[in-house]
Formats: structure tokens, sequence, C-alpha cells
């Protein structure tokens, strides 16, 4: 068995520092990490606990906006009373995710870097999987690949991202606030997590020994007008076959602005423009809102058991923008 070290840091620096080792993980809540080492699929060598590290805040921005440290959890961030009041979709996006007991260890942070659920992924006996093991191919594409992209995928690669949060930010014009060996950057959250192509391994643009320090909001523009719609197995503690954050800035009864992000169908939070670009400008209606619908499933691809899946996400983009706009 492989022996592994741990660290503990007290400061950012000295836990970027300690996370240039080779095999260095971070662990915080560890509520993904310590699943996938328990199987054999995460592999560290060294541990580096970021728990005691000062990135827990959730603060006001002079802007409106606000600022989530990465090691907020997720239930101090959904039950925040700025969040609920003013990116309520955000919190109903963490409500829907996981359980009571998870989200009251798991991190900001965490949640963006979580893994596939795929099941050829988080199964080491399963021989194919370019993810896990690059180059071996994909036992998905030709298998049981209910739960599987139609949006975004490669030959190499057809698994969704699992989180709910990420796909609220990325509707919500989040920042992913990075620091590493380098310094500090910003990465907008719709550029965060990357496409398979040919390197599914790769899950985000974050780079070795970066660290997700926090996460920030703009001042809402969608606050009035917003709404998560998760679509699943069971009623809780299941990955979201389909979800869609929605969000419209209506002038009267004009559409202003808005974001459709759908989870479930992607490798990435996806984010529907081609949908978005239908109902810009066009008067709020159950005519417009079907054209949206038809238009964010545009290019879906039948894997061959996840075809049910383009007519459920036409769907739930229509519901969810429904629900936003008050036509529900
Ligand atoms: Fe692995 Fe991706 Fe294929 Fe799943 S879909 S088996 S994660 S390569």
């Amino acid at each position: 068995m492989q022996s592994i070290s741990y660290d503990r840091a007290t400061d950012v620096r000295q836990a970027i520092d300690l996370a240039q080792q080779p095999g260095a993980k971070f662990i915080g809540g560890g509520t993904n990490l310590l699943d996938l080492y328990k199987s054999g699929i995460e592999k560290p060598i060294h541990l580096v606990d970021i728990n005691r590290l000062p990135l827990a805040d959730i603060t006001e921005l002079p802007d409106g906006g606000l600022r989530i440290g990465a090691m907020a959890t997720n239930t101090a961030v959904a039950t925040h009373p700025l969040v609920r009041e003013r990116y309520r979709m955000l919190s109903e996006a963490i409500l829907n995710g996981a359980t009571t007991q998870l989200r009251n260890m798991a991190t900001t942070g965490g949640n963006l870097l979580q893994r596939t659920r795929c099941y050829y992924f988080t199964d080491p006996t399963f021989a194919r999987c370019n993810k896990r093991n690059p180059g071996s191919g994909c036992d998905a594409i030709d298998g049981f690949n209910r739960i599987h992209a139609i949006l975004g995928a490669s030959d190499q690669c057809i698994a969704t991202h699992p989180s709910d949060m990420a796909v609220a930010l990325a509707a919500l014009d989040a920042i992913v606030h990075l620091q590493g060996p380098n310094g500090e950057r910003q990465v907008p959250m719709q550029d965060f997590h990357r496409l398979p192509e040919d390197h599914p391994e790769i899950d985000t643009v974050i780079q070795p020994g970066e660290l997700i320090t926090a996460v920030a909001l703009p001042a809402p523009t969608f606050s009035q007008h917003s709404h998560y719609l998760k679509v699943r197995d069971r009623a809780s503690y299941a990955f979201a076959l389909v979800s869609v954050a929605a969000a419209i800035d209506l002038d009267g009864d004009t559409v202003r602005d808005v974001r459709i992000v759908l989870g479930g169908v992607a490798h990435k939070p996806w984010r529907a423009q081609e949908a978005e670009d239908a109902l810009r400008g066009q008067t709020l209606s159950d005519e417009a809102l079907a054209r949206a619908g038809a238009a964010a499933v545009a290019g879906a691809k039948d894997y061959g058991h996840n075809g049910f899946k383009i007519e459920l996400a036409q769907r739930a983009v229509i519901r969810a923008l429904q629900t936003a706009g008050g036509l529900a």
C-alpha cells in the first residue's frame, strides 16, 4: 500500500508551496477525493490540508457583488442571507445537490473540482476509461450511457460534470479566483471547466499546484427572475439527468438579457447561447420559450441510452424559463 504524508497549511502561500511536491493534492471537505482514494482512482502521495486557511468568508463587494471564499461550505453559501436575497438560483442549485451532511462538509472550491460520476470512471474494474487511464478507450460510448452527455462530447469521452453549484455560477457570470506558484489570476466560470476533446483526463483549466481562493459574483442583474430546475431519478441525493439555470432580465415583458445554462448534459456547465440569442429582445411568451428550448438542444447527440435527454433538456429549458419569467 502506498503511504501518504500529510501537512496542514495555515496560510495560502504555505499551502501552494507544499502542493509543489510530486503527487500532492489539496484536501478540504474531502467528500469526493476520499471516495476516489478508497476506490483507487485518486492516488495522492502527499495531502495538503487547507481547512485552516482563512478562505471561508462570504463578503459583500463594493459594487454590490459577492465574494465567496473557496472554503465556505455549501451549506454556508446556500443559507447566506445575501445569497438567498440576491442570487436565489445559486441557493436553489446547492440545496438540490447531495445531502445535508455532505453540504456541511463540501466546500465551494471542492464542489467545482469534483469529478464525473460516470460508472466506468468510478469503478476501476472497468478497463477502458480515457479519463482515468488516458489512451485506454471509453467503455461508456458503446456501453450503458443513460446518464452521459448529449452535447459537447468527443469520441474520447462522453462524461458529464456532476455539479449543480457550477451550473448556477456559470449562469450568474461568476469569476473563479486562483492563486498558484506564478501568482494570482481570474477565470470566468464559463471557461473554468473544459470539454473533453482529446484530453478528457483534464477537467478544468486549473494548473498543477494552483488553488481556488474564491468565487466572485457580479452585482445581481437577474435577482428578480431566476430559477434552477433539476430533473433526476429520485427526489434527493441524485445527480442531475438534466438541470437548467435560467435567469431573465426583463424590461416590461421584453427580454433584455437572459442566461440559460444546462447541467447533466455535457462535460461542463453548458451555456445555451443559441437559446439565449433566440430569446434576447423578444416578448416573453410561450412561443418564444419554445424556440429557445429547441435552440438549446441543437446539435445534441444520442449515444444509445441517453437519447431521452434531448427532449428532456428541451422541456426543462422551457419549464425553467417559464418559472423564472413568471409564466408557470
Ligand atoms: Fe471514462 Fe469518460 Fe468514457 Fe466515462 S465517458 S468511461 S469518464 S472516458
